[in-house]
């Protein structure tokens, strides 16, 4: 029987009378508060009340309550048993949850494993973040014209194994799921092999040290095969982990000249291969390592340090794959503020974002993209480019960097170019960074030419060098701090979770607890 209170309404009675007028305000005016008055009530209990029955069966517990704990667990980095510890015992979460039955109290770490399961099979987690998101915008008041965006890599509680480790433990896991799920089928498994496999005990047992990886590897990618095509339309079809050990073996192995096992070389293998089975959605990237992307956008003021502003607020959060690029972060992150008309008049981001496409796109929903654009390779390497050159408004060169004048400057259908005295650029003491005296050093006419599209890149290349530029860009590093929080105040970096829906779920809610700590902060000053 479905049990949900209404939490906007007060009680007759204060229930708090006895902790005094000084604590009772403190307590109001802390992340309790604003945690009762702003997320307690705007939670998507309908949505998970659709689970039971209406009439039949035991009431259920408060499901505003547990789905508050459940973000409360998250804000808090706590395991099961100390969120039901401080469900029962802990006076300000009683004041957050806004607990008014002792059966609510009560509530079990299997209630709350089961609750938060509903919570990741219905997709709550993220129409939580957006609801009471959007409800703390429009209390507050907050200005969501500027806005910022960035990306952090973080990874989940997974252990990084061998490619031995993968294949033993993507076997051992389908091996310990037959016997749950079809143990008729089980009896079909050789002792042995689970000797080998799941019990890892005596002689011949794989320990997946990385010293075994080379020798052994063959003989797990064998045993891989050959359970495959044991089970292979039997009823262990249909258990995830044998798809798993398909997934291996397709990422892993391959069949050459008939029917003989080739194991790939690593760098056939792909990035966001499976490294363990029991975090299979994790990928790798060169750079920042295994695991998952967040990508965060969030609200801020042109304030400087000292001055009271008004609380940054992450508008929108999404968990990608390592091996999704900056760039193809920014149109869904548009799409959505759009969508929840809480969409900027200027975004700043890193180099990724301000692509060209993602300029465009922006601009045709009215939003301006700041952040510097990639520097073509040359000009990067410290040679002299057209960015050196000086430029008349039409783009015709007006003088080289040495001050020379040009000879003869042209437009073409495509491109322009400018010719200068051969003599002078032979002698030149900038000959060797530039492309003009490179040519004259070769006995060749010097020439600078470049392409329309090009002279507009210069331009650009050019104003972002400019204070007005750079005034505009520093707000961007705020950001870096929003990272920083939601890593070492929040345990982003210390996810006790794993897998995509478990690990979205902990993002959204630390992200939220993040805005509602920031609110609280502003509410208090
Ligand atoms: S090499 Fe020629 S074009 Fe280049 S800087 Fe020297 S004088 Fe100018």
């Amino acid at each position: 029987m479905r049990r949900i209170r209404d939490h906007s309404t007060g009680e007759m009675f204060n229930r708090w009378e006895h902790l005094g007028q000084n604590r009772a305000k403190r307590l109001q005016s802390s992340w309790a508060g604003v945690f009762r008055t702003h997320v307690l009530t705007k939670l998507p209990v309908e949505k998970l009340s659709e689970e039971f029955d209406p009439v039949m069966g035991r009431p259920t517990v408060d499901l505003a309550v547990v789905t508050g704990a459940i973000i409360l667990q998250q804000i808090f980095n706590l395991t099961d048993r100390e969120t039901v510890e401080a469900i029962a015992f802990n006076i300000t979460w009683h004041y957050a949850l806004d607990i008014r039955s002792e059966a609510d109290l009560e509530m079990t770490d299997r209630t709350l494993r089961s609750y938060r399961k509903l919570v990741m099979d219905r997709g709550l987690d993220e129409i939580i973040f957006r609801d009471v998101t959007d409800g703390l915008i429009k209390s507050l008041g907050l200005d969501t014209s500027k806005q910022r965006i960035d990306s952090t890599a973080f990874k989940s509680a997974m252990r990084e194994l061998t490619r031995l480790g993968t294949f033993v433990e993507t076997i051992s896991k389908f091996i310990r799921e037959l016997k749950r799920k079809a143990p008729m089928e089980y009896e079909r498994v050789d002792p042995e092999i689970v000797r080998k496999y799941v019990d890892r005990e005596g002689e011949g047992c794989f320990g997946v040290r990385p010293i075994e990886t080379g020798k052994r590897l063959p003989e797990a990618a064998g045993m891989l095969r050959e359970m495959i095509e044991m089970f292979r339309g039997t009823d262990a079809e249909t258990i995830e982990s044998y798809g798993l050990m398909e997934r291996l073996f397709d990422e892993q192995c391959e069949i050459v000249d008939g029917n003989e096992l080739r194991i790939r070389i690593p760098k056939e293998v792909r990035c966001d291969n499976m490294n363990n089975p029991s975090d299979p959605d994790s990928s790798y990237n060169g750079h920042k390592g295994r695991g998952y992307t967040a990508q965060v956008m969030e609200t801020y003021t042109e304030v400087d340090h000292g001055e009271k502003k008004v609380p940054d607020i992450v508008t929108y959060v999404a968990i990608n794959k390592m091996t999704e690029m900056d760039t193809q972060a920014m149109k869904p992150a548009l799409d959505e503020v759009e969508e929840r008309g809480i969409k900027p008049e200027v975004v700043t981001a890193d180099t990724p974002y301000g692509a060209y496409a993602n300029r465009v796109d922006a601009l045709s929903r009215g939003v301006e993209i700041v952040a510097p654009s990639q520097p073509p390779q040359y000009y990067r390497s410290g040679m002299l480019s057209i960015e050196h050159f000086e430029l008349d408004a039409d783009g015709f060169v007006i003088k080289c960097p040495a001050g020379q004048v040009p000879k003869t400057v042209n437009a073409m259908k495509d491109r322009m170019d400018a010719r200068f005295e051969k003599s002078t650029c032979a002698t030149c003491e900038l000959a060797h960074f530039c492309p003009c005296g490179k040519r004259a050093l070769k006995g060749v006419k010097p020439r600078l030419w470049y392409r329309y599209k090009r002279l507009e890149r210069r331009n650009r290349l050019l104003y972002e060098q400019t204070a007005e530029f750079l005034d505009k860009y520093r707000w961007r590093a705020g950001i870096e701090g929003t990272m920083s929080r939601l890593k070492h105040w929040l345990k982003l970096d210390r996810l006790r979770v794993r897998g995509r829906p478990a690990v979205s779920l902990a993002l959204r809610f630390k992200v939220l607890g993040l805005n509602v700590l920031r609110c609280a902060t502003y509410m208090a000053a």
